[in-house]
């Protein structure tokens, strides 16, 4: 396999035999229950995986531990799926059940597949990033705890993808999830003058506001925000530190609701603004947790079996959501709802 001196290994050399030998050949595959994926070659040959959640902020050590697990159960396979589950990749059947049994002594939970919560697709947030509006793991964790029942058990009506992005930048897949947390700068950045005509290239600081909000200001050999214009995105920040968008007072979070990739049934849909803001309240984000359940909650009563957040959305109209779920329609989801989506009020299908 030729190898570079940058980027990870070729995957092939990480895949386990019988999915080599079976490459681009596999005829179906099933889920036995909650967690535990069967899948079947052409050849007759089965790979079972098996899903558990993970709070992806990990120790070393806990690494270690899945590792053992690999080693022991499953000759080494292990592999991270996007949304950070751990995923067993066990070839002989004798060993799911000690596998299971091994895991839950741990406390780690075993599901995430069919129709239940899979774990949270999420950024960096706090600890990495220096635009966030909000935390990432540490919402994701408080939410993934109050939503524990939906990740082990299958009792909703269809698959439910949750995602989170700290800010607008968006590195998380809020734009096309079930329900999506995306945290919300609400002030435009305070330019540091002194500090900017030290540190940064006036030309590029003006380019990477995606508004033109930015003009310069050759007096102070610095810049000045139009802040009509603004809509806090921290564009700027990204490439100025003397931008500073941060602000403990009024930053927070937004909901989004009915997104969705899979192409199944109906197309693939955009997450719409359902929850303007919520303040950012950590460590447990009480109000951000019991906005979504109460989402996840108006969904499993209302929704038809197979019927993904969306799908059920645009059945019963948006009107009935905003309804049932007891969210006060404002004059924030206006954008979002005339104007930057053909398919809304500006069709005869919009219903209200
Ligand atoms: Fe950073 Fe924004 Fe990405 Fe969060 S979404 S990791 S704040 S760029
Ligand atoms: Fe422009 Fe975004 Fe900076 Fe506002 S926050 S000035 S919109 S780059």
């Amino acid at each position: 396999m030729p190898r570079t001196d940058f980027g990870p290994p070729h995957y092939m050399e990480m895949l386990p035999p019988v999915i080599k030998r079976n490459y681009g050949r596999w005829k179906y595959h099933e889920i036995l229950r909650p967690g535990v994926l069967k899948h079947v070659a052409e050849s007759g040959e089965e790979i079972y995986s098996i899903r558990v959640g993970s709070p992806r902020l990990v120790s070393t050590d806990f690494i270690r531990e899945v590792c053992d697990l690999a080693d022991k159960y499953c000759d080494g396979y292990v592999r991270f799926t996007s949304r950070h589950n751990i995923e067993f990749l066990v070839t002989n059947k004798e060993n799911i059940e000690p596998l299971i049994q091994e895991v839950r002594a741990k406390g780690w939970p075993v599901g995430g597949t069919g129709n239940c919560l899979s774990n949270m697709v999420h950024t960096q947030g706090w600890i990495h990033c220096h635009t966030p509006a909000t935390d990432a793991s540490g919402i994701v964790k408080a939410v993934m705890d109050e939503l524990y029942e939906y990740f082990v058990e299958e009792k909703l009506p269809a698959k439910l993808r949750i995602s989170l992005a700290c800010c607008l930048n968006m590195c998380g897949a809020v734009h096309c999830s079930d329900i999506a947390i995306l945290g919300v700068h609400r002030t435009p950045p305070r330019v540091d003058h002194e500090l900017l005509a030290k540190v940064s290239e006036i030309p590029t600081v003006v380019a990477s506001c995606p508004t033109g909000a930015i003009r310069p200001n050759p007096k102070l050999k610095s810049v000045e925000v139009n802040e009509e214009r603004c809509m806090y995105c921290g564009n700027c920040f990204t490439m100025s530190p003397a931008m500073q968008i941060m602000d403990p007072e009024n930053d927070g979070v937004s909901i989004w609701v009915g997104g969705k990739v899979s192409n199944a049934r109906t197309a693939p849909m955009f997450s719409r603004l359902a929850i303007p803001y919520l303040p950012n309240n950590p460590p447990r984000w009480p109000e951000v947790v019991q906005a979504v359940k109460k989402l996840v909650e108006v969904w499993a009563t209302h929704a038809r079996k197979g019927e993904r957040m969306g799908e059920w959305i645009e059945r019963i109209g948006w009107e009935t959501f905003f309804k049932l779920a007891d969210i006060p329609f404002t004059d924030k989801h206006i954008d979002d709802f005339i104007f930057s989506v053909p398919t809304f009020r500006t069709t005869t299908q919009f219903r209200w």
